[in-house]
């Protein structure tokens, strides 16, 4: 597995590949990997597309596993400091998870110093955590667009539990015309439901309990959506008391929006993404499922 912390090897490797005939597939991470992580390599590995697999899924792809921590998406309140950091557990886990290649950039390498450019998706931004995190989408789309260009892979898988940097990712793809396929993988959870993060590590075990409310709010709501339930206010009202109840120490928001373009609705008429954004002590969780009314939950 080939480990590289410049731009110039990775390409230089890369282009090797890409002549040889092999596709390339990224998975883009922040570290601190988990099981949820590992289903995105497996999904690479596999040459999983979001219609099956690919094509010509005989030659396996090579996959890039990229690390990278970008300073550049947290506020100067949020926890940049204490995103939990595990180089060697992750090398470790790319190994086994049967990745090809580990690009481990510094900050300095992802942003040049001086670097004054940005790619901002509007529209899609103005809901969910948007608002609860000023220019995080930014940054994210900025380093997405970066990391894109230095590997030109053909494809590239990202988590649906983070639904909204998703639907930023592909939009970006779409209006710059990057040409590379973007792959959605389902939540990974915890055998109690809890969908697995990074930010989990930081959560004392009486935090990990309460964080089952997410879950449970997110079933609730799926529930009362099946049962034909099609206002929105009394569903999310109901989702924050299960929330308030497990003792979560803020709630950033609740809501249910068009699964498409992210907009609030208030009334469900076709398929929704149930959202949340809760705090437990000082760990921000997010957690979601789409929810198609006429066919239950997803
Ligand atoms: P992160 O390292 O948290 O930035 O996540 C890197 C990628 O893994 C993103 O595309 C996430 O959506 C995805 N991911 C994180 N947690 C999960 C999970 N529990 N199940 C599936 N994908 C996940």
């Amino acid at each position: 597995m080939l480990i590289a912390r410049r731009i110039v090897e990775l390409r230089t490797q890369l282009a090797a590949v890409r002549a040889a005939g092999r596709a390339i597939a990224v998975v883009p991470t922040m570290g601190a990997l988990h099981a949820g992580h590992v289903a995105l390599i497996e999904a690479a590995r596999g040459g999983l597309r979001d219609d099956g697999p690919a094509a010509n899924a005989a030659s396996p792809p090579f996959v890039v596993v990229t690390i990278f921590v970008n300073p550049a998406q947290f506020a100067p309140d949020e926890d940049f400091a204490r995103y939990p950091r595990d180089e060697a557990g992750d090398l470790r886990c790319c190994q086994t998870a049967g990745a090809d290649a580990v690009f481990l950039p510094e900050a300095d390498e992802m942003h040049p110093p001086g670097a004054r450019t940005s790619v901002r998706v509007a529209g899609l931004t103005d809901s969910l955590c948007g608002p609860f995190r000023p220019g995080h989408f930014d940054a994210v789309a900025t380093v997405v667009a970066g990391l894109l260009n230095i590997t030109q892979p053909d494809v590239a898988y990202f988590g649906r539990k983070d639904a909204q940097q998703l639907g930023v990712v592909r939009r970006l793809v779409r209006d710059l015309h990057l040409n590379v396929e973007i792959v959605g993988c389902p939540t990974v959870r915890e055998p109690d439901g809890l969908a697995l993060s990074s930010r989990n590590r930081n959560l004392t075990s009486a935090e990990r309990r309460q964080a089952l409310c997410l879950i449970e709010a997110l079933r609730e709501a799926e529930r009362r959506i099946g049962a034909g339930q099609r206002e929105v206010r009394p569903i999310v009202d109901a989702m924050r008391s299960i929330i308030g109840a497990a003792g979560a120490s803020r709630i950033d928001y609740v809501s249910i929006v068009d699964a498409g373009t992210l907009a609030p609705v208030e009334r469900i008429e076709s398929t929704v993404l149930v959202a949340l954004a809760v705090h437990f002590g000082t760990t921000r969780l997010i957690d979601n499922l789409t929810v198609d009314p006429r066919a239950g939950g997803g």
